[in-house]
């Protein structure tokens, strides 16, 4: 296992190729930009040393029986599903926000595992045994993988070859006996400076005319030919403060713009290139366990803003009392998303290759409720925190700490608890609630739409239709009286 600062000397030790306005970063793990993301992630490997969390971060290796982190293991039965909610409900609790640049790449790694059975035993490929040799060197070296599936799209009604460009999607542009080269660009990476490589999956399930876009590979994140823009982030002048402006030490997540230009992925790299019918169960077996352990991130992060408007209501001299109702439906919102998850993680099935797939109706309702409840978590939190938190309007705390107005700010500020005491927990409510520390799990891990989307192809009504015939013993259907006269 590695330790946090030989993680963060990995990134150090990689070729520059972040950028974020305008500038190229040197290091990543000391630029204001970057390094708390950074230290978030870092959070991970610390925690894998530390007693009373090392149970949840690292398992055996079903490859090497050595033990691993869990962000590189396989996920072989139900007690691996609830430990990915549990992980990532922790990562929640200790970071405050999402730490996305490992576990996309886990959820890619795991699905493509099944899919490279699948292809292999059509076409007598080798991808399954590539991908095998790739994840046991993986787990050796302990990386940070992130996932990568969303391209840019263009025109959402047109397929990848429909584009007018044609690099609206990923896809392969040349191929050699020892390479495949790719074009285009992956887009929202959670974490993806924050990663050693980068897992690529294709976004969709596509058509045979699309073929070239059928693409999953794994990849150094400096490889050549590959340059990423960190986004800008609502929150970024906070992320870049010192002191309590920035409330939360290891947090802090950004999503990056992937360009690959011709970038050659070794073959050995490969796991899927042109099998375009195979597409479809990639996206799916992604979705499942994705789906489903998210209600972990939601309900994680839910617990500080329950923490957080406890100690903000005392704070303003009112107790528990007052804002029981509000706490009760929190904790509602966050046991939904994390039982639902942990459900779908359980009711699944064992896939040939090994690997276990969630109940993928389950883990689509669960995306739903995600998308949707910890909205009102967060409303919640604002409405008990007052205007300080909802938008975060108090002067800086450089401000605070003026030797002429600072006492006057500070007095003012003052309720139960001194003024600054009060300004760091508003601080946290505006970072949880509309700043840095949102997770974006209305379009994380896919739309809700989308989800809403499989869940009416998923649902059995017929079987329901079924049921309501044997209870009204309307089994048989009525026949037409012989000789009648139908209309067309
Ligand atoms: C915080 C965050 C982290 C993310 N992390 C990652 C990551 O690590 N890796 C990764 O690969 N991606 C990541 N993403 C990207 C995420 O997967 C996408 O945002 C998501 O799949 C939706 O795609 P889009 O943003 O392009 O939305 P769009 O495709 O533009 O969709 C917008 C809306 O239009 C609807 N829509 C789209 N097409 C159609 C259609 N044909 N007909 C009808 N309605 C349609 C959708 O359902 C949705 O409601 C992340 C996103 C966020 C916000």
């Amino acid at each position: 296992m590695r330790t946090p600062e030989e993680y963060k000397e990995s990134l150090r030790e990689m070729r520059p190729n972040v950028y974020k306005f305008g500038n190229l970063i040197e290091d990543v793990t000391a630029h204001p930009a970057t390094r708390r993301m950074i230290e978030g992630h870092a959070r991970i490997f610390q925690a894998a040393f530390e007693e009373e969390h090392s149970d949840t971060v690292t398992t055996m290796s079903t490859l090497t029986d050595e033990t691993i982190s869990r962000y590189l293991s396989l996920i072989t039965g139900p007690g691996d599903m609830i430990a990915n909610s549990r992980l990532k409900r922790l990562m929640f609790n200790l970071t405050g926000t999402c730490t996305g640049g490992r576990c996309v790449g886990w959820n890619a790694l795991n699905a493509m595992w099944a899919v490279t059975y699948e292809i292999d035993a059509k076409y007598e490929t080798n991808y399954h045994a590539s991908i095998r040799r790739w994840l046991g060197n993986s787990q050796a070296r302990d990386i940070a993988i992130a996932g990568a599936l969303t391209d840019p799209k263009g025109n959402r009604k047109l397929g990848p070859s429909e584009q007018a460009d044609p690099d609206a999607y990923l896809r392969i542009v040349d191929r050699t006996e020892s390479d495949i080269i790719v074009r285009g660009a992956k887009v929202m990476i959670a974490g993806v400076t924050a990663s050693n490589e980068l897992f690529v999956v294709p976004g969709s399930a596509y058509k045979e005319e699309d073929a070239d876009y059928a693409v999953s590979f794994v990849i150094p994140r400096d490889a050549e030919g590959i340059t990423i823009i960190e986004a800008r982030h609502p929150s970024d002048m906070r992320e870049m403060e010192e002191g309590p402006d920035n409330p939360v030490k290891g947090g802090g997540i950004t999503q990056g713009y992937v360009l690959f230009d011709d970038v050659k992925v070794p073959r050995d790299r490969v796991f899927m290139a042109g099998e375009w019918e195979f597409t479809g169960t990639a996206i799916l077996s992604f979705i499942g366990p994705y789906r489903s352990a998210i209600g972990g991130c939601v309900a994680g992060q839910g617990d500080l803003m329950m923490g957080a408007s406890t100690l903000m209501a005392r704070a303003n001299g009112l107790d528990e009392k007052a804002i029981r109702d509000k706490l009760t439906s929190m904790a509602m919102n966050n046991e939904t998303t994390f039982g639902l998850g942990i459900a779908a993680g359980v009711l699944g099935r064992q896939h040939p290759s090994g690997v276990w797939q969630p109940d993928k109706l389950m883990a689509n309702v669960n995306k739903v409720y995600v998308a949707t409840l910890p909205y009102e978590t967060k409303r919640l939190a604002q409405e008990v925190a007052g205007g300080i938190g909802e938008t975060g309007c108090m002067p800086s705390w450089t401000d605070l700490q003026d030797p002429e107005y600072g006492p006057l700010l500070r007095k003012y500020l003052t309720a139960e608890v001194p003024g600054e005491e009060r300004y760091v927990l508003a601080r946290l409510i505006e970072w949880l609630t509309v700043g840095g520390g949102i997770p974006g799990t209305m379009h994380g891990g896919g739309s809700p739409d989308g989800a809403k989307m499989l869940i009416s192809r998923m649902v059995d009504l017929e079987h329901d239709i079924d049921l309501v015939k044997d209870l009204l013993e309307m089994r048989e259907e009525p026949e037409e009286e012989e000789g009648e006269e139908t209309e067309e």
